[in-house]
């Protein structure tokens, strides 16, 4: 029995991360996007919204990360962040009391 993390994620009882279209392995429960292709860009290319260059505000380079399911390559995760970071986001799934 798999238990839903999100629209794209799925977490078996065993705690792999499976993408709910293709079932690909995605990564594990501490790591859920660790299998997951990623994509470097600027952050312009995330569209008209992202206007200004993050030089402005920063030494540090910023980039946008995107995250794809490496079976069916649907998009599981977007972000915009410092390229040396890590990623700081996270997924839990609920569990009822
Ligand atoms: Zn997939």
């Amino acid at each position: 029995m798999s238990i839903r993390i999100d629209d794209n994620l799925e977490q078996a009882a065993d705690g792999s991360v499976s993408c709910r279209h293709c079932q690909a392995a995605v990564g594990v429960a501490a790591e859920p996007l660790r299998d997951a292709r990623v994509r470097l860009s600027a952050p312009r290319d995330a569209g008209p919204s992202v206007r200004s260059n993050a030089r402005h505000f920063t030494d540090r380079e910023v980039v946008l990360r995107q995250s794809f399911c490496p079976g069916c390559l649907t998009m599981l995760q977007t972000e915009i962040v410092p390229g040396d970071e890590p990623s700081h986001r996270t997924r839990t799934v609920a569990v009822r009391a």
